[in-house]
C-alpha cells in the first residue's frame, strides 16, 4: 500500500509531510526529495501531494517518490492544491478602504483560486453599517462573512467556508489575521512560547508558506507572499478580474477594447468600481511600458503613477512592519523538527 501525504512545510532540502494516516505511529514524517524527480527537475512545494517512499520509521524519515499533478498552483505564496483565498480584512481600526480592499480582490481573481471575503472587528461598527457594506460588496460580486475575532461572532459561519479546504489567508497588516489563527488553531498559539528567537529567522520571509490543519478538516496557508498586488496582468485580461464587469450583460463587442474611451463599450459605465478599474489599468498599461523600457528592474522598481493620488493603497506585505508584526505567530517548522530530531538523538 501506498504511503501518501500532504507537503505542509519545507525548508531547505526538508519536506515535512503530514501522512494521510498515522502508520507506525507517525503522523508526520520528515523527507527529502528521490534524486530522480531532481533530475527531472520537478519542484516539491507546500500543499503538494505526495507518494513517499523508503520510510524509516525510527528515525520518521522517508523520501518523497512521487508527485501528484496539481490541481492549483500559487505562485506567491507558492502554495499547490489550494482551493480558495480567504482575503481578511476589518471594518474599522483600520478602517476598510475600498480601493485597498479592490486591489486584494483583483489580484486574488487573477489566480485560479476562489476568492472569499471575510471582514473583521464586526464589534467596531453598528449593524446598520454592517449592512451598508453588504449590499455594496454584494454590487461588486461578493458576499462577505462579518466576524469578530474579538467577541467571537460570526466564526462558525467561516469554519463551515473553511472546513476540508485549502485555503490561504491574506489581508492587510492589522486585520486580524494573526488573532484569528489563533483562535481557529489554538496549538498555534500554544507553540508561542516554545520556540526560541533564534529559530525564527527566515520564516516570515514571503517564499516561506506553511500549512496549518483546521480542527475541522482542512488546512490553512498563513503567509506573508501573496500579497503584492502588483496587477502583473495583461492590460485585455483586467476586466475579467471585476466580478460585476464580467456580468455585464453584453461583455463588449470590441476585441481589442480596453473599456476606457471606446465609443459605444458596453463595459465602459455606471458601475461604482469603474473609476478603481481605470485607476488600475493605468497602471497596468504604465507598468507594461516600463517593463519594456528596464527590463532588468522589474523586482525593485515601485510603480508610480503621475497624479493618480491613489498610489499609497499598494498593499505591500514585505514591508518591514508587516514582517515585524506577524513574528507573533510562531509555529513549528522543519527547523524545529530537525532540532528536535538531534535533541533526542543526543
Ligand atoms: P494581523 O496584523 O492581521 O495579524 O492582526 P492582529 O491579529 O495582530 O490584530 C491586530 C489588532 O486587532 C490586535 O490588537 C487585535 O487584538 C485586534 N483585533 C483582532 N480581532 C479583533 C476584533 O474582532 N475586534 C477588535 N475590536 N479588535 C480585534
Ligand atoms: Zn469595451
Amino acid at each position: 500500500m501506498k504511503i501518501v501525504g500532504t507537503v505542509v512545510a519545507v525548508q531547505a532540502n526538508f519536506y515535512r509531510v503530514r501522512l494521510d494516516r498515522v502508520w507506525e505511529g507517525h503522523q508526520f514524517l520528515l523527507c527529502t526529495r528521490r534524486s530522480r524527480l531532481k533530475k527531472i527537475g520537478q519542484k516539491v512545494m507546500v500543499g503538494d501531494r505526495t507518494i513517499v517512499e523508503e520510510p524509516n520509521w525510527q528515525e520518521g524519515q522517508g523520501a518523497i517518490g512521487a508527485i501528484v499533478p496539481r490541481t492549483t498552483c500559487l505562485e506567491r505564496p507558492p502554495v499547490a492544491n489550494a482551493e480558495q483565498i480567504l482575503l481578511l480584512f476589518a471594518l474599522e481600526e483600520p478602517t476598510l478602504d475600498p480601493w485597498q480592499l479592490s486591489r486584494f480582490l483583483i489580484q486574488a481573481e487573477s489566480t485560479s483560486l476562489t476568492p472569499r471575503l471575510c471582514l473583521n472587528k464586526r464589534d467596531l461598527i453598528d449593524k446598520e453599517r454592517q449592512q451598508e457594506w453588504a449590499v455594496r460588496l454584494q454590487k461588486w460580486g461578493y458576499d462577505p462573512i462579518f466576524i469578530s475575532v474579538a467577541q467571537e461572532e460570526g466564526l462558525e459561519d467561516l469554519e463551515g467556508v473553511l472546513a476540508d479546504r485549502t485555503t490561504v489567508v491574506a489581508g492587510p497588516s492589522g486585520v486580524g489575521k494573526s488573532s484569528l489563527i489563533g483562535k481557529l488553531i489554538p496549538e498555534v498559539k500554544l507553540r508561542v512560547g516554545e520556540v526560541s528567537g533564534k529559530l525564527q529567522r527566515g520564516r516570515h520571509t514571503t517564499r516561506h508558506v506553511e500549512l496549518f490543519e483546521l480542527p475541522r478538516g482542512g488546512l490553512l496557508a498563513d503567509s506573508p507572499g501573496f500579497n503584492k498586488p502588483d496587477l502583473v496582468c495583461d492590460a485585455q485580461e483586467l476586466v475579467q478580474y471585476f466580478p460585476e464587469a464580467r456580468s455585464r450583460e453584453n461583455g463588449c463587442q470590441f476585441r481589442d477594447c480596453l473599456h476606457r474611451d471606446e465609443p459605444n463599450c458596453s463595459i465602459r459605465g455606471d458601475w461604482e468600481r469603474y473609476e478603481h478599474y481605470l485607476l488600475f489599468l493605468g497602471e497596468t498599461l504604465a507598468r507594461v511600458e516600463m517593463l519594456q523600457q528596464r527590463p532588468d528592474e522589474e523586482t525593485t522598481v515601485k510603480l508610480k503613477i503621475a497624479g493618480s493620488g491613489k498610489r499609497e493603497y499598494e498593499p505591500r506585505l514585505e514591508s518591514k512592519k508587516y514582517r515585524r508584526e506577524s513574528r507573533r505567530l510562531r509555529h513549528q517548522t522543519l527547523q524545529d523538527l530537525v532540532e528536535e530530531a538531534e535533541e533526542e538523538e543526543d
